[in-house]
Parts: C-alpha cells; sequence; structure tokens
C-alpha cells in the first residue's frame, strides 16, 4: 500500500484511549481484558499500581497515611510479558500476591495519598502515549487521560458486584463470607469516592454502562460497541 501512496505522504497510525473506569467488583478488569483482546489493544490494569504500593507498605509494616515513609522506596512498574500485564515492586514481581483480600484495602489506603497518585501517574501516560490502550481504574476519564477518545464508567449494582466477587474468591479457595465481601465492596467504594485526590466519579464525557442485569458476554459486547460506536 505505502508503494502507491505519493511521495511526500506520511502514514500517520492515530493510537487510541479508551478510559474504563467504576466501582469495585464492577467486573472491569475481565471486561476490558477480553474487550482489548478483540480490538487488539494493550489493556492495562492501573489498580495494580496501587495494589503493588499497598502490598509494600502491608510487608514492611509502614503507615500507609504518611507519604514521607511510602515515597521515595517504592519502583511499581508494569512490564508486558508475553503480552500478558506483570507488576513489579522494585523488581520483584508481584503479580499474584497483590490480588490478597487484604492487599485490597491496603491499595485503598495508600491511593488516597496525593503523593503516591502523582508518582504513578507518569507511568500510566507514557503507556496510553505509546500504545492504543483500554485502561481501567478510578480516575482514568477524570485524571490520568482527560482526552480518551473513549470514556465508560461501567458499574452494577452493589450486591450483584459482591455476588460475583464472592464467587471468585470461593473459586479460588478464599475463607470468606458474602457478608465480609459486601462490607468490603462498600468501604472500598466509599473510601475512593469521598477521598479529595482524584476521587472515583463519572467524568462529564463518559457513557455510564450497567451491566447489574448482563452476564459477561453481553457486558464485552455493551463495551465493545460502546467503543466502535465512538470511534
Ligand atoms: O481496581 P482495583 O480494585 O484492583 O484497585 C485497587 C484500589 O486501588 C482501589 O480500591 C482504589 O482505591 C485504587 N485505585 C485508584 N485509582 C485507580 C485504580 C485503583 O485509586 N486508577
Amino acid at each position: 500500500i505505502l508503494h502507491f501512496l505519493p511521495a511526500r505522504s506520511v502514514l500517520v497510525l492515530k493510537l487510541i484511549s479508551v478510559a474504563i473506569d467504576g466501582p469495585v467488583g464492577a467486573g472491569k478488569s475481565t471486561i476490558a481484558r477480553t474487550a482489548a483482546e478483540r480490538l487488539n489493544y494493550i489493556y492495562c490494569d492501573t489498580g495494580a499500581l496501587y495494589r503493588a504500593v499497598g502490598l509494600y507498605c502491608h510487608r514492611n509494616g509502614v503507615d500507609m497515611n504518611d507519604p514521607s515513609a511510602i515515597a521515595g522506596n517504592i519502583n511499581a512498574d508494569i512490564r508486558l510479558v508475553d503480552g500478558v500485564q506483570r507488576i513489579f515492586l522494585n523488581g520483584e514481581d508481584v503479580s499474584d500476591e497483590i490480588r490478597l483480600p487484604e492487599i485490597s484495602m491496603a491499595a485503598s489506603a495508600v491511593s488516597a495519598v496525593p503523593a503516591v497518585r502523582s508518582a504513578l501517574l507518569g507511568l500510566q501516560r507514557e503507556i496510553a502515549e505509546k500504545n492504543s490502550v483500554i485502561m481501567d481504574g478510578r480516575d482514568i476519564g477524570t485524571v490520568v487521560l482527560p482526552n480518551a477518545d473513549v470514556k465508560i464508567f461501567l458499574t452494577a449494582k452493589p450486591e450483584i458486584r459482591a455476588k460475583r466477587r464472592y464467587g471468585e474468591l470461593i473459586a479460588k479457595g478464599k475463607d470468606v463470607t458474602f457478608e465480609e465481601v459486601l462490607n468490603d465492596l462498600n468501604q472500598r467504594d466509599y473510601n475512593d469516592s469521598h477521598r479529595a485526590a482524584a476521587p472515583l466519579r463519572q467524568a462529564a464525557d463518559a457513557v455510564l454502562a450497567d451491566t447489574s442485569e448482563l452476564d459477561f458476554g453481553q457486558s464485552v459486547d455493551l463495551v465493545c460497541g460502546l467503543i466502535k460506536e465512538r470511534l
């Protein structure tokens, strides 16, 4: 094709960025990962970065509300290994350990610290500058990628989100009750939407997608449909 272009033509490939935000357990990561595979974009789970910082504090007994104790000691990094996102904490692959339930609450606590948020901002933007990406989190459409091509706020009723999360944890052999999962989810959503720094909220130009009545396949279809419609 290039051969037939006039000599001075420049082929510009525009990178696409899709921001998906929403509360705990809305299915953001599984839906976004599958949609990214289908559309041939990179998938970036930004919650994993906050989880890596939370893991560091949890392991080292660091006061999660003291920015000076956190800043400077932590190098959280996202790398693609065989096309799959892995998270590194000071060079160590912690992709599995960050998924432990106790690390969820630690991530929520450290994510309220402005110094932590600003330290992770550049890395997230750099990924979107270099790749067509579907990035999920809490503040992607509002703060990280305010000019994203497509913004989706993905949600579902709290009981439904808790039921899904509970099912996942039980399938992994975790010893939890439904009430514990629901309380954890409500507490994290409250923390995330009431913090001063980059709170969880729907961007003014984001489209709301409620998956309460949808199964996984229908949710992926909905998200892919919204992306295609808006591009
Ligand atoms: O998405 P996930 O549940 O893995 O995120 C863990 C925690 O990280 C969230 O509860 C939230 O406090 C924080 N987070 C955030 N901003 C993002 C992504 C996650 O504050 N963009």
